[in-house]
Protein backbone atom coordinates (compact mmCIF):
# COMPACT_ATOMS: atom_id res chain seq x y z
CA UNK A 1 0.00 0.00 0.00
CA UNK A 2 1.30 3.28 -0.89
CA UNK A 3 1.24 5.83 1.95
CA UNK A 4 0.51 9.33 0.62
CA UNK A 5 1.28 12.40 3.42
CA UNK A 6 -2.21 14.93 1.46
CA UNK A 7 -0.33 17.74 3.49
CA UNK A 8 3.31 17.81 1.93
CA UNK A 9 3.83 20.44 -1.28
CA UNK A 10 0.84 22.08 -2.61
CA UNK A 11 -1.56 20.29 0.16
CA UNK A 12 -4.32 20.54 -2.24
CA UNK A 13 -6.71 18.45 -4.13
CA UNK A 14 -4.62 17.79 -7.34
CA UNK A 15 -2.56 14.87 -4.93
CA UNK A 16 -5.89 13.03 -4.70
CA UNK A 17 -6.53 12.80 -8.11
CA UNK A 18 -3.42 12.36 -9.31
CA UNK A 19 -2.97 9.15 -6.91
CA UNK A 20 -6.55 7.87 -8.27
CA UNK A 21 -5.20 7.93 -11.50
CA UNK A 22 -1.88 5.97 -10.94
CA UNK A 23 -3.09 3.67 -8.19
CA UNK A 24 -5.56 2.75 -11.18
CA UNK A 25 -3.27 2.57 -14.34
CA UNK A 26 -0.49 0.81 -11.76
CA UNK A 27 -2.99 -1.41 -9.88
CA UNK A 28 -1.60 -0.51 -6.44
CA UNK A 29 -3.74 0.88 -3.49
CA UNK A 30 -3.02 4.03 -1.48
CA UNK A 31 -3.74 5.35 1.15
CA UNK A 32 -3.99 9.51 1.59
CA UNK A 33 -4.18 10.92 4.90
CA UNK A 34 -3.75 14.35 6.04
CA UNK A 35 -5.90 15.75 2.98
CA UNK A 36 -5.83 18.91 1.26
CA UNK A 37 -4.58 19.79 5.11
CA UNK A 38 -3.32 23.07 3.06
CA UNK A 39 -6.57 24.50 3.14
CA UNK A 40 -8.45 26.72 4.77
CA UNK A 41 -11.46 24.35 4.83
CA UNK A 42 -9.70 20.63 4.67
CA UNK A 43 -10.69 17.20 4.02
CA UNK A 44 -12.84 15.72 0.47
CA UNK A 45 -15.35 18.52 -0.32
CA UNK A 46 -17.80 17.73 -2.97
CA UNK A 47 -15.48 18.69 -6.07
CA UNK A 48 -13.43 15.78 -4.78
CA UNK A 49 -15.67 13.19 -3.62
CA UNK A 50 -16.61 12.96 -7.16
CA UNK A 51 -13.45 12.52 -8.45
CA UNK A 52 -13.11 10.08 -5.80
CA UNK A 53 -16.59 8.27 -6.74
CA UNK A 54 -15.88 8.47 -10.53
CA UNK A 55 -12.08 6.42 -9.86
CA UNK A 56 -14.28 4.20 -7.79
CA UNK A 57 -16.80 2.80 -10.74
CA UNK A 58 -14.62 2.99 -13.51
CA UNK A 59 -12.07 0.36 -11.67
CA UNK A 60 -14.61 -1.17 -9.25
CA UNK A 61 -12.45 -0.19 -6.49
CA UNK A 62 -13.15 -0.72 -2.37
CA UNK A 63 -12.59 2.62 -1.03
CA UNK A 64 -12.96 3.70 2.42
CA UNK A 65 -12.94 7.39 3.76
CA UNK A 66 -14.86 8.63 0.79
CA UNK A 67 -17.21 11.00 2.52
CA UNK A 68 -17.52 14.90 2.79
CA UNK A 69 -14.46 16.68 5.00
CA UNK A 70 -13.12 12.90 5.41
CA UNK A 71 -9.68 13.26 5.68
CA UNK A 72 -8.27 10.06 5.22
CA UNK A 73 -8.80 7.73 2.07
CA UNK A 74 -8.05 3.84 1.74
CA UNK A 75 -8.46 3.37 -2.27
CA UNK A 76 -8.17 -0.57 -3.84
CA UNK A 77 -8.64 -0.82 -7.58
CA UNK A 78 -9.84 -4.04 -8.69
CA UNK A 79 -9.43 -3.04 -13.13
CA UNK A 80 -10.20 -0.44 -15.56
CA UNK A 81 -13.41 -0.91 -16.97
CA UNK A 82 -14.72 0.96 -20.02
CA UNK A 83 -17.85 1.95 -20.59
CA UNK A 84 -20.63 4.63 -20.69
CA UNK A 85 -20.76 6.69 -17.54
CA UNK A 86 -22.88 9.46 -15.87
CA UNK A 87 -21.02 11.16 -12.94
CA UNK A 88 -22.14 14.27 -11.38
CA UNK A 89 -20.17 16.81 -9.14
CA UNK A 90 -23.39 17.98 -7.25
CA UNK A 91 -21.97 21.87 -7.19
CA UNK A 92 -20.34 24.34 -9.49
CA UNK A 93 -17.35 22.19 -8.78
CA UNK A 94 -15.32 21.33 -11.85
CA UNK A 95 -16.55 18.59 -14.42
CA UNK A 96 -12.99 19.12 -15.78
CA UNK A 97 -11.03 17.61 -12.86
CA UNK A 98 -13.16 14.50 -12.44
CA UNK A 99 -12.62 14.38 -16.59
CA UNK A 100 -9.21 14.59 -15.72
CA UNK A 101 -9.49 12.11 -13.32
CA UNK A 102 -10.66 9.21 -15.74
CA UNK A 103 -9.05 10.22 -18.39
CA UNK A 104 -5.25 8.48 -17.99
CA UNK A 105 -6.63 5.30 -16.79
CA UNK A 106 -9.43 5.56 -19.34
CA UNK A 107 -6.78 5.44 -22.46
CA UNK A 108 -5.73 2.21 -20.58
CA UNK A 109 -8.73 0.32 -20.91
CA UNK A 110 -8.87 -1.84 -23.84
CA UNK A 111 -12.16 -0.39 -25.50
CA UNK A 112 -13.81 3.10 -25.89
CA UNK A 113 -15.73 5.26 -23.33
CA UNK A 114 -18.19 7.31 -23.38
CA UNK A 115 -18.48 9.80 -19.90
CA UNK A 116 -21.12 12.74 -19.57
CA UNK A 117 -19.88 14.90 -16.51
CA UNK A 118 -22.26 17.26 -14.77
CA UNK A 119 -20.68 20.30 -12.79
CA UNK A 120 -19.02 23.92 -13.59
CA UNK A 121 -17.16 24.20 -16.69
CA UNK A 122 -15.93 27.64 -16.37
CA UNK A 123 -15.39 27.63 -12.75
CA UNK A 124 -12.11 29.19 -10.98
CA UNK A 125 -8.98 27.34 -9.53
CA UNK A 126 -9.88 24.75 -12.16
CA UNK A 127 -9.10 24.02 -15.79
CA UNK A 128 -11.91 25.82 -18.14
CA UNK A 129 -13.58 24.11 -20.96
CA UNK A 130 -12.07 26.13 -23.43
CA UNK A 131 -8.67 25.09 -22.00
CA UNK A 132 -8.86 22.01 -22.71
CA UNK A 133 -10.37 21.77 -25.74
CA UNK A 134 -7.68 24.67 -27.67
CA UNK A 135 -4.89 23.69 -25.23
CA UNK A 136 -4.80 20.32 -23.06
CA UNK A 137 -6.35 17.99 -25.53
CA UNK A 138 -4.28 18.88 -28.96
CA UNK A 139 -1.52 18.39 -27.02
CA UNK A 140 -2.60 14.81 -25.33
CA UNK A 141 -3.67 14.19 -29.33
CA UNK A 142 0.37 14.78 -29.39
CA UNK A 143 0.92 11.97 -27.06
CA UNK A 144 -0.88 9.61 -29.29
CA UNK A 145 -4.27 9.92 -27.32
CA UNK A 146 -7.83 9.94 -28.50
CA UNK A 147 -10.26 11.88 -27.07
CA UNK A 148 -12.90 14.05 -27.85
CA UNK A 149 -14.36 16.24 -25.73
CA UNK A 150 -17.67 18.64 -26.21
CA UNK A 151 -19.74 21.08 -23.94
CA UNK A 152 -23.25 20.32 -24.03
CA UNK A 153 -24.18 23.16 -21.40
CA UNK A 154 -21.76 25.25 -19.83
CA UNK A 155 -22.04 25.88 -15.94
CA UNK A 156 -20.99 28.92 -14.05
CA UNK A 157 -20.25 29.57 -10.46
CA UNK A 158 -22.71 29.00 -8.08
CA UNK A 159 -25.35 27.55 -9.88
CA UNK A 160 -23.20 24.91 -11.91
CA UNK A 161 -25.77 23.09 -14.55
CA UNK A 162 -22.79 22.67 -17.18
CA UNK A 163 -22.47 19.14 -18.72
CA UNK A 164 -19.49 17.41 -20.38
CA UNK A 165 -19.88 14.99 -23.14
CA UNK A 166 -16.11 13.05 -23.66
CA UNK A 167 -15.52 10.15 -25.85
CA UNK A 168 -11.96 8.52 -24.50
CA UNK A 169 -10.54 5.82 -26.72
CA UNK A 170 -7.47 3.19 -25.93
CA UNK A 171 -3.97 4.49 -26.13
CA UNK A 172 -2.23 2.75 -28.90
CA UNK A 173 0.98 4.75 -30.27
CA UNK A 174 2.58 6.82 -27.55
CA UNK A 175 4.33 9.57 -28.92
CA UNK A 176 7.35 11.47 -27.10
CA UNK A 177 6.34 14.85 -26.52
CA UNK A 178 8.45 17.68 -27.06
CA UNK A 179 7.41 21.57 -26.94
CA UNK A 180 10.17 24.23 -26.54
CA UNK A 181 9.86 27.23 -28.55
CA UNK A 182 6.85 29.73 -29.06
CA UNK A 183 6.83 31.60 -31.98
CA UNK A 184 4.76 33.93 -34.43
CA UNK A 185 1.68 34.34 -31.71
CA UNK A 186 -1.54 35.97 -32.59
CA UNK A 187 -3.95 36.92 -29.67
CA UNK A 188 -7.60 36.44 -30.19
CA UNK A 189 -10.57 36.69 -27.18
CA UNK A 190 -13.90 35.94 -25.75
CA UNK A 191 -16.31 36.86 -23.18
CA UNK A 192 -19.16 34.28 -22.47
CA UNK A 193 -21.81 35.48 -20.21
CA UNK A 194 -25.37 34.17 -19.13
CA UNK A 195 -28.20 35.93 -17.67
CA UNK A 196 -26.27 38.90 -17.41
CA UNK A 197 -25.97 42.65 -19.34
CA UNK A 198 -23.88 41.89 -22.80
CA UNK A 199 -22.29 45.02 -21.40
CA UNK A 200 -20.35 42.86 -19.29
CA UNK A 201 -18.21 41.34 -22.10
CA UNK A 202 -18.33 44.23 -24.29
CA UNK A 203 -16.47 46.10 -22.20
CA UNK A 204 -14.08 43.22 -21.07
CA UNK A 205 -13.15 42.37 -24.73
CA UNK A 206 -12.78 46.76 -24.86
CA UNK A 207 -10.00 46.62 -22.09
CA UNK A 208 -7.97 43.23 -24.16
CA UNK A 209 -8.62 45.24 -27.16
CA UNK A 210 -6.74 48.62 -25.80
CA UNK A 211 -3.93 46.58 -23.99
CA UNK A 212 -3.21 44.13 -27.04
CA UNK A 213 -4.23 46.71 -29.74
CA UNK A 214 -6.32 43.77 -31.11
CA UNK A 215 -8.80 43.84 -34.37
CA UNK A 216 -12.56 43.72 -33.28
CA UNK A 217 -12.97 40.62 -35.17
CA UNK A 218 -10.45 38.35 -32.96
CA UNK A 219 -13.20 39.78 -30.12
CA UNK A 220 -16.01 37.24 -29.70
CA UNK A 221 -18.95 38.32 -26.64
CA UNK A 222 -20.85 34.86 -26.74
CA UNK A 223 -24.23 34.69 -24.83
CA UNK A 224 -24.76 31.73 -23.35
CA UNK A 225 -27.69 29.52 -21.73
CA UNK A 226 -26.90 28.08 -18.47
CA UNK A 227 -28.40 27.65 -14.97
CA UNK A 228 -27.65 30.81 -13.32
CA UNK A 229 -25.61 34.18 -14.21
CA UNK A 230 -22.38 33.79 -15.02
CA UNK A 231 -19.37 35.41 -16.80
CA UNK A 232 -15.67 33.72 -18.11
CA UNK A 233 -13.09 35.83 -20.25
CA UNK A 234 -10.70 33.49 -22.42
CA UNK A 235 -7.74 35.35 -23.89
CA UNK A 236 -6.27 32.91 -26.17
CA UNK A 237 -2.50 33.26 -27.47
CA UNK A 238 -1.95 30.87 -31.12
CA UNK A 239 1.05 29.72 -32.13
CA UNK A 240 1.97 27.04 -34.40
CA UNK A 241 3.31 24.84 -31.61
CA UNK A 242 0.56 25.17 -29.39
CA UNK A 243 -2.94 27.44 -27.88
CA UNK A 244 -2.56 28.51 -24.46
CA UNK A 245 -5.45 30.24 -22.82
CA UNK A 246 -6.05 32.39 -19.88
CA UNK A 247 -8.84 32.99 -17.65
CA UNK A 248 -10.49 35.28 -15.58
CA UNK A 249 -14.33 34.82 -14.33
CA UNK A 250 -16.78 37.67 -13.37
CA UNK A 251 -17.94 38.06 -9.72
CA UNK A 252 -20.85 39.71 -8.44
CA UNK A 253 -19.08 43.12 -6.96
CA UNK A 254 -16.18 43.24 -9.33
CA UNK A 255 -15.71 45.48 -12.07
CA UNK A 256 -15.75 44.34 -15.86
CA UNK A 257 -12.19 45.75 -16.24
CA UNK A 258 -11.49 44.75 -13.53
CA UNK A 259 -11.95 41.27 -14.72
CA UNK A 260 -10.10 41.72 -17.85
CA UNK A 261 -6.84 42.97 -15.84
CA UNK A 262 -6.38 40.03 -14.42
CA UNK A 263 -6.32 37.86 -17.88
CA UNK A 264 -4.58 40.56 -19.07
CA UNK A 265 -1.75 40.48 -16.51
CA UNK A 266 -1.65 36.63 -16.72
CA UNK A 267 -1.48 36.82 -20.60
CA UNK A 268 1.60 39.41 -20.24
CA UNK A 269 3.63 37.49 -18.07
CA UNK A 270 3.20 34.31 -20.54
CA UNK A 271 3.96 36.97 -23.10
CA UNK A 272 7.20 38.66 -21.49
CA UNK A 273 8.09 34.85 -20.48
CA UNK A 274 8.40 33.56 -23.68
CA UNK A 275 8.32 29.76 -23.46
CA UNK A 276 5.15 27.74 -24.72
CA UNK A 277 4.03 26.01 -21.70
CA UNK A 278 1.75 28.23 -19.23
CA UNK A 279 2.15 27.52 -15.44
CA UNK A 280 -1.26 25.55 -15.36
CA UNK A 281 -0.66 23.62 -18.72
CA UNK A 282 2.81 22.49 -16.96
CA UNK A 283 0.93 20.32 -13.95
CA UNK A 284 -0.94 19.32 -16.35
CA UNK A 285 0.75 17.77 -18.94
CA UNK A 286 3.11 15.62 -16.13
CA UNK A 287 0.52 12.76 -15.81
CA UNK A 288 0.19 11.73 -19.60
CA UNK A 289 4.02 12.21 -20.53
CA UNK A 290 4.70 9.77 -17.78
CA UNK A 291 2.41 7.53 -18.68
CA UNK A 292 3.22 8.14 -22.19
CA UNK A 293 6.80 7.60 -23.99
CA UNK A 294 7.92 11.00 -21.87
CA UNK A 295 9.43 13.58 -23.57
CA UNK A 296 10.36 17.55 -23.00
CA UNK A 297 9.03 21.52 -22.84
CA UNK A 298 9.69 24.63 -21.81
CA UNK A 299 7.75 26.33 -19.18
CA UNK A 300 7.44 29.16 -16.81
CA UNK A 301 9.01 28.82 -13.01
CA UNK A 302 7.35 25.31 -11.96
CA UNK A 303 4.47 26.56 -9.59
CA UNK A 304 3.83 24.06 -6.55
CA UNK A 305 1.26 22.20 -8.10
CA UNK A 306 4.05 21.12 -10.76
CA UNK A 307 6.23 20.39 -7.84
CA UNK A 308 3.78 18.72 -5.87
CA UNK A 309 2.37 16.30 -8.75
CA UNK A 310 6.08 15.53 -9.73
CA UNK A 311 6.24 13.96 -6.06
CA UNK A 312 3.42 12.37 -6.54
CA UNK A 313 4.12 10.94 -10.19
CA UNK A 314 7.15 9.47 -8.25
CA UNK A 315 5.35 7.42 -6.00
CA UNK A 316 3.56 5.60 -8.37
CA UNK A 317 5.85 4.89 -11.47
CA UNK A 318 9.22 4.36 -11.87
CA UNK A 319 10.39 7.80 -14.29
CA UNK A 320 12.89 10.10 -14.06
CA UNK A 321 11.74 14.08 -13.88
CA UNK A 322 14.43 16.79 -14.05
CA UNK A 323 13.86 20.61 -13.64
CA UNK A 324 16.37 22.42 -14.70
CA UNK A 325 16.33 26.74 -15.11
CA UNK A 326 17.67 27.56 -18.55
CA UNK A 327 18.17 31.11 -20.13
CA UNK A 328 15.30 32.65 -17.84
CA UNK A 329 12.66 29.63 -18.48
CA UNK A 330 12.40 26.48 -16.51
CA UNK A 331 12.79 22.91 -18.98
CA UNK A 332 11.42 19.82 -17.81
CA UNK A 333 12.38 17.08 -19.37
CA UNK A 334 10.35 13.59 -18.50
CA UNK A 335 12.24 10.25 -18.92
CA UNK A 336 9.93 6.95 -18.74
P1 LIG B 1 -8.07 22.58 -3.68
O1 LIG B 1 -9.43 23.11 -3.39
O2 LIG B 1 -7.52 21.75 -2.66
O3 LIG B 1 -7.14 23.65 -4.24
P2 LIG B 1 -8.67 21.53 -6.23
O4 LIG B 1 -8.87 20.11 -6.49
O5 LIG B 1 -9.80 22.47 -6.47
O6 LIG B 1 -8.19 21.55 -4.79
P3 LIG B 1 -5.98 22.10 -7.10
O7 LIG B 1 -5.34 21.02 -6.38
O8 LIG B 1 -5.59 23.50 -6.75
O9 LIG B 1 -7.52 22.13 -7.05
O10 LIG B 1 -5.79 21.84 -8.68
C1 LIG B 1 -6.36 22.67 -9.64
C2 LIG B 1 -5.95 22.25 -11.05
O11 LIG B 1 -6.59 23.14 -11.96
C3 LIG B 1 -4.46 22.36 -11.34
O12 LIG B 1 -4.08 21.34 -12.24
C4 LIG B 1 -4.33 23.72 -12.03
O13 LIG B 1 -3.24 23.84 -12.91
C5 LIG B 1 -5.63 23.77 -12.80
N1 LIG B 1 -6.07 25.16 -13.06
C6 LIG B 1 -6.41 26.11 -12.15
N2 LIG B 1 -6.75 27.26 -12.77
C7 LIG B 1 -6.63 27.05 -14.10
C8 LIG B 1 -6.81 27.86 -15.27
N3 LIG B 1 -7.22 29.12 -15.19
N4 LIG B 1 -6.56 27.30 -16.47
C9 LIG B 1 -6.15 26.02 -16.58
N5 LIG B 1 -5.97 25.22 -15.52
C10 LIG B 1 -6.18 25.70 -14.30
Amino acid sequence: MIEIDGSEGEGGGQVLRTSLALSIVTRQPFRLFNIRAGRKSPGLKKQHLACVRAAKQISNAEVSGDAIDSQELIFTPEGIYPGQYRFSVGSAGSAALVYQTVLMPLVHADAPSFVMIEGGTHAAWAPPFDFLQHTFIPLLERMGVSTALTAERLGFYPAGGGLLHARIHPWHDRERFGLLELMSTSLSATAYFSKLPADVAQRELRKVRQAFVLDEDVLNAVEVKSLGPGNALCIYCHSPQVTEVVTAFGKRGVRAEDVAKSAIREMLEYLEAGAPVGQHLADQLLLPMALGAGGRFRTLEPSGHTRTNIDTIRRFLDVTIDVAEEDGSWLIEVKT
